[in-house]
């Protein structure tokens, strides 16, 4: 599998670490000890498209969300992490 990073371009995966589920969002600060508990622990396993967080330790230091089949590995989209949190935000305020 190789991850085409926005910065580097195509990258063999030995040079990425997997860091988990893009998709997890942080509770509010007084949200309850269960809401806690499933946001350290547990974890959807999906079958088909799923976004995730790798970091590109052996190049630019990225991080990234890759949009990836886990079926078939086959990837649609990869962005820099940074990129869609700025987007996000700026959804979020307008
Ligand atoms: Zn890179």
């Amino acid at each position: 599998m190789r991850l085409n990073c926005p910065c580097c371009g195509p990258r063999g995966l030995e040079e990425f670490t997997y860091r988990g589920d893009a998709t997890v969002r942080r509770p509010a600060v007084n949200a309850t000890a269960s809401d806690w508990v499933d946001y350290v622990y547990l974890r959807d396993n999906p079958a088909g498209w799923h976004r995730e967080l790798w970091y590109h330790a052996a190049g630019c230091h990225a991080w990234l969300v890759v949009t990836r089949d886990t079926r078939t590995h086959e990837i649609a989209d990869v962005a820099r992490a940074v990129d869609i949190a700025c987007h996000d935000r700026k959804s979020a305020a307008s």
